[in-house]
Formats: structure tokens, sequence, C-alpha cells
């Protein structure tokens, strides 16, 4: 691990003076909240800031539901948003994400904000000993092309990037038209949680769209998402502790027996938490019965690129957004 000060500002317009200094992505200052992805990657030696700027007692950990729906303070943990009486009962998704995520030590310790801003996965990320990673090192190269790529997207890739983006929060969040609430050097600003992360283009280490210094402050669900049938679904490869290898998070509108409309997104195959608009059209109106949905889910594969290792995600997407439709239609 490369020294670093640790810096704890007594307000939040002092941290975001010392951040918004030192320019965006990967920049010799950074925030901290939980820490639990920043200290694996200081570790690590991917991240090498020379000052981290504690987030600590900074932000709102309040959650709170009310009639404009949810609204998740960015220093609320994920056991504590997991835990919360009412977004089991009215977001159960949100709930399901997060109980399906890391470990209760970590979800003790890990904040909202941080699990929206959690790097990939992708191994060559992790490991510095690997020379060629465009995200770690802009212009190096992509060792997961042409290299192990099991765990890497089939969706919204490019010639220079296929890591997945990991958090199973914002793929149940992006099912839900979520919102980031974000405060930053020059004011507050809303960005949907869909437009909040970017494709990586040939500029991967250029994760979201946050200006320099900008903090994210709150995340809000709007009040049409509560109530609906819902499902988490996510494939791994053991029962616990483990990202995923495929997950469909779906939100259903039911109308007797059949969808009225869906909302689905998929995580583990895309760069981003990724909506499948051309599949919720195709759902709206359909009924539950199995070669329909089958139908409609293979709409998921449109402009998806498998890389060998992981070509079999094509497949295991579309069965896992008609099984997830299945659970969740059947609920009552
Ligand atoms: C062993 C292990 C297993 C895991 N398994 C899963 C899993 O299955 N599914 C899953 O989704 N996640 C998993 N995770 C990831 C975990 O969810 C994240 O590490 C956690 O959510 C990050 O939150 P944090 O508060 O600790 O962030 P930190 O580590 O403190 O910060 C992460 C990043 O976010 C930035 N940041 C933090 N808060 C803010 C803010 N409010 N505004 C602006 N920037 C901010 C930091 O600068 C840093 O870049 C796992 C983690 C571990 C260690
Ligand atoms: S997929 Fe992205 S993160 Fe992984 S090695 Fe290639 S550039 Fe790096």
């Amino acid at each position: 691990m490369y020294p670093f000060a640790l810096e704890r500002p007594r307000d939040l317009n002092a941290a975001l003076a010392l951040r918004a200094q030192a320019g965006r992505n990967d920049a010799p200052v950074e925030y901290i909240a939980g820490g639990t992805d920043m200290v694996q990657l200081l570790q690590e030696n991917v991240r090498r800031p020379e000052k981290l700027v504690s987030l600590a007692g900074l932000l709102d950990d309040r959650i709170e539901v009310g009639p404009q729906g949810l609204r998740l303070g960015a220093a609320a943990t994920m056991a504590e948003v997991a835990a919360h009486a009412e977004v089991v009962e009215r977001f159960p998704i949100i709930a399901q994400a997060l109980l399906n995520s890391a470990s209760p030590q970590v979800r003790n310790q890990a904040t909202m904000g941080g699990n929206l801003l959690q790097r990939t996965r992708c191994p060559y990320f992790r490991d510095v000993g690997y020379v060629s990673c465009n995200k770690r090192v802009p212009g190096s190269g992509c060792s997961a092309i042409g290299g192990e790529n099991r765990w890497n997207a089939v969706l919204g890739t490019s010639e220079n990037c296929i890591a997945v983006n990991p958090s199973d929060l914002a793929v149940a969040l992006v099912a839900l038209d979520a919102v980031v609430e974000v405060g930053g050097p020059g004011g507050d600003r809303s960005i949907p949680l869909a437009d909040f992360h970017r494709l990586p283009g040939d500029t991967p280490h250029m994760e979201t769209v946050l200006e320099a210094g900008e903090v994210i402050t709150a995340i809000t669900v709007p009040a049409d998402a509560a109530g609906l049938r819902s499902h988490y679904l996510k494939v791994r490869d053991r029962a616990s502790f483990e990202f995923a290898v495929v997950s469909a998070a779906v939100a259903l509108d039911m109308d007797g027996s059949g969808i009225r409309r869906a909302r689905i997104a998929l995580g583990g195959v895309g760069t981003k938490p990724w909506r499948v608009p051309q599949v919720e059209t195709a759902m709206a109106g359909a009924s539950l019965e199995p070669a329909r949905l089958r139908q409609a889910a293979a709409l998921a594969a449109e402009g998806a690129q498998g890389q060998g290792h992981n070509d079999f995600k094509i497949e295991l997407m579309q069965r896992a957004i008609v099984r997830a439709v299945e659970i969740a239609g059947a609920r009552t």
C-alpha cells in the first residue's frame, strides 16, 4: 500500500473543496465512505491517492418512505436499508438485491453512495501484475479481450473495455427508475441512475458522469415503483458471498394474470446496470405463458457480444429474465 494522508473535514463544504481541486476519476484526492471497496484497492495498489477525504458523519444516513416514494441517504448502510421494514414491504427488490450482496460484515459497513461507485471486479483491473488495463492505466490495452473473460460483459462493451459493473443494488434501482442526488462545488443536481454510469467507449477509466468533487448525497425511488410484484434473481458460482454471473431485477404491474407493465434490468452482463426496454415493451400485455416470455426475453440479446469464455451469458441472461418474471408474476 502506498502512503496517504487521511483528512476528516468538519463539514461537507470543506470535503467538497478538498476533493474538487484534484479533478475527476482516480484523482490524487479521493473520498472514502465505508471503505470496503476503497481499502481493498489501496491494499492491492490499484488506487494510489495521496489523500483520502473521509465522508464519515458528513452525509445523511436516513431512510425515508413517503408519498413521493423512497429516499435513501447516501450514508445509509446496506444492512440498514435491507432491514428497513418499509423498504422490505414496499420496495422488496431493493432489500433482496442487498441481501444477495457481499457478507453481513461488509453490509454493516458499506454505504449506498459507495455501493454505486464500487469498481469493477475484472481480475485484470484488480491485479497490478497485469500491465494492460485501459481502466486502470488509460491507453495500456485490455487484458480481458483475448484473455480470461468468463466474468466480463456482453452488453455495452467497447474494443477498449469489457468490464462488468458489479453492483447488485444498482440493477434493482435502475429497474425502479431511481435517481441519484448529487452535491458539488457547482451546486446540487439530480441524475437518473440509468444515465449515471457511462459506457466504456474509448475512455473506460471515466465510469460515471460525476464532475470533480461531486458527492452522492441520496438516492430516490419514485412512489409508483412501490408495491409492484418483483423479484431479484442472482445466478452466481456459489450460494453466498459472490458477485453475479448474471442477475435479473424484475418489477411487474399486473392486470389480473397478465402483465400490464414490466420493468427489467440485468446485472453481470453489462458494462453498466443494464435496463432492457425492448423486453419490457414486448412483455406489456403478455400473459405469463413461458413461450411468450421466452420470445420477449430473447430481445435482451440484441447487440450482445461474447468474447469466448462469457458467451454462455447471452443465453443465461434470457433464462434469468424468464425465471424472474415467472417468480414475480406468481407472487400475490
Ligand atoms: C468481500 C466483498 C464482497 C462483495 N460482494 C458484493 C456483491 O456480491 N454485490 C455487490 O453489489 N457488492 C459487493 N461488494 C461490494 C460492496 O458492496 C462495496 O464495497 C460497497 O458497497 C462500497 O461501499 P463503501 O461505503 O464501503 O464505499 P468505499 O469503499 O468507501 O468507496 C467506494 C468508492 O465510492 C466513492 N464514494 C463513496 N461514497 C461516496 C459518495 N457519497 N459520493 C461520492 N463518492 C463516494 C469512494 O471515493 C470510492 O471511490 C463486495 C465487497 C467485498 C469487500
Ligand atoms: S475489461 Fe476493462 S477493466 Fe478489464 S482488463 Fe480490460 S480494460 Fe481493464
